[in-house]
């Protein structure tokens, strides 16, 4: 009936020798199979390498909370609504008929994945994963407006379902936030009127008692931050300031300028033992935010929700570069009327979000030296205008110039419409629930000696670059853009967390005799 409930009537099992499933753990003993490259002379030679893993994921789903920075914007009031209206399985009736709520657009929700005899199951059957409609909710804003009021300021929803959530998301308040003028655009400060007082380290203590009530207070296991509130100019990366664990929480203590208000979130949610992700593309991440992460074992994800134009950038051109055709031009246009559009027109924070979206291409560029040489690039630019009229239904503009065989040119132009919000919407949903899942996942390695202790996956989440513009990864990691690696990524370490080999469709058992 196009309600997600549909796709979550079962939960894949796995028959197999290698595969234990008891009360706490699904334990799967995994061979993972890479490739070795080195050169000798003018040869360069391929070693296959195997390393055995043993995965365990935790069967219990904890009762989870989602705390989202930004709580009253467009994002944060859409995904609000979007939950209720699936967990109360609500319909509304517009010109083209009546609509029943669905989550389209969440790759845990609405996608599937091939488990093998061309059988197609939802993504959120591999695992035991949090059902959207159990997600507890709370967040902070800038604007003390309620959660009826954001939807309605944010005009997203048809007015018929707005109506059926007034009474519930009117009870939704957001917490006063960390809020300091200069970060976000000017623009945004006629909105200011629901702040944390004091310096950044009161702030950060505030930040640390609202986290730690809600999980208190909704009896939470596990609680995950997403920031979605506006895009914030660059912090500076500074020695002594920002640079390690240890120099960040001083500088806090020191109320330092260059310590942004993201930052603060973030370094709250990791002193909480909280996942904390950021969908915009301010640097909240600065080095010393990672180290203070690792130190006490907690995820960072990120950066800036992949959601539209990007996404369809890093199809088009990983689909150029692999047919061996050369883009040389891609020239990127948006317009949008919303509240991110109005604080994007700010030239420092156009620069963040600029900054996101131009790296997107370099993994397939770099990846063909047939095409590019070394240091070469495609021709990169990209306009965002402010233009109210169009609310929250963005309008991006693409043309992509290519160079075909002897000369010829080859030019895509692409003209992408839709509510904002609601691609993005689905998204944070996903990170949330993918952090989520990697909480539970530990992994150790197997060798001849024995098996090693098992150990939780590494800080920096790069399992959620799919859902990101400019993926973070773990130190000395490459960053992965093209979208369907990113894709079979999430989908074949589910696979190995129970014990199944990675899809590889070649359907080798219809190919040979
Ligand atoms: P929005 O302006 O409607 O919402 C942002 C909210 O953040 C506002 O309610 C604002 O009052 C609040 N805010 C600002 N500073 C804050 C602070 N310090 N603490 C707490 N709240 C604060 O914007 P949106 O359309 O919901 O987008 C949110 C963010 O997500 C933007 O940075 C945008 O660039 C990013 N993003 C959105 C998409 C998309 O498709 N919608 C895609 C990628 C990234």
């Amino acid at each position: 009936n196009g309600t997600h409930n549909s796709s979550r009537k079962y939960l894949v099992r796995v028959q197999s020798d290698k595969v234990t499933y008891n009360n706490d753990v699904i334990q799967a003993d995994y061979e993972y199979q890479t490739t070795r490259v080195t050169t000798q002379g003018e040869t360069i030679v391929a070693t296959p390498v195997s390393t055995n893993y043993q995965f365990q994921t935790k069967r219990h789903v904890p009762r989870t909370g989602l705390m989202l920075v930004g709580w009253g914007g467009n994002n944060g009031s859409t995904l609000t609504a979007a939950l209720l209206a699936n967990k109360h399985h609500l319909s509304w009736n517009t010109k083209e008929g009546v609509k029943d709520a669905n989550l389209f657009g969440s790759i845990t929700q609405s996608s599937t994945v091939p488990l093998g005899d061309e059988v197609y199951v939802p993504l959120n059957s591999l695992l035991p994963m949090v059902d959207p409609c159990d997600l507890e909710l709370d967040g902070w804003d800038i604007s003390g407006l309620d959660l009826a009021g954001a939807m309605n300021r944010a005009k997203v929803l048809e007015w018929q379902l707005q109506q059926q959530l007034v009474q519930e998301m009117s009870k939704m308040k957001p917490r006063p936030a960390a809020h300091i003028p200069g970060f976000v655009a000017s623009n945004q400060e006629t909105r200011v009127d629901n702040v944390i007082t004091g310096n950044r380290q009161s702030m950060v203590e505030q930040l640390r008692k609202d986290i730690a009530e809600f999980k208190a207070s909704r009896q939470l296991e596990t609680v995950i931050v997403i920031w979605t509130a506006n895009t914030e100019r660059f912090a500076e990366i500074r020695e002594g300031v920002n640079d390690t664990a240890a120099n960040l929480l001083a500088a806090i203590r020191a109320n330092h300028s260059e310590i942004a208000p993201s930052t603060l979130y973030a370094v709250a949610s990791i002193l909480e033992g909280c996942t904390y992700i950021n969908g915009s593309p301010q640097n909240t991440f600065v080095p010393g935010c990672v180290e203070l992460a690792e130190k006490h074992s907690t995820f960072l994800g990120g950066d800036d929700f992949k959601s539209g134009q990007t996404k369809l950038k890093s199809v088009l051109v990983d689909f150029l570069v692999s047919a061996g055709i050369k883009p040389a031009s891609i020239v990127s246009y948006n317009h949008l009327g919303n509240n991110d559009g109005k604080n994007l027109s700010d030239p420092m924070q156009f620069r963040s979000k600029e900054i996101s979206k131009s790296n997107v291409v370099d993994d397939m560029v770099g990846s063909n030296h047939i095409l590019y040489q070394p240091g070469e690039k495609p021709d990169h630019c990209v306009v965002i205008k402010y233009v109210p009229y169009v609310g929250d239904s963005k309008r991006a503009m693409d043309e992509y110039m290519s160079e075909i065989m002897l000369g010829g040119h080859n030019t895509i132009v692409v003209h992408n419409t839709c509510e904002d919000s609601l691609l993005a919407a689905p998204l944070i949903l996903d990170l949330a629930l993918v952090a989520e899942l990697c909480e539970r996942i530990t992994v150790a390695k197997r060798d001849a000696s024995g098996t090693s202790e098992h150990q939780p996956l590494r800080s920096v989440l790069s399992i959620l670059s799919y859902m990101c513009k400019a993926p973070q990864v773990p130190k000395g990691a490459p960053v992965v853009n093209a979208l369907f690696k990113q894709k079979a990524c999430i989908e074949n370490v589910l696979r190995a967390c129970i014990g199944l080999a990675p899809s590889n469709h070649m359907l080798l058992e219809h190919m040979v005799r």
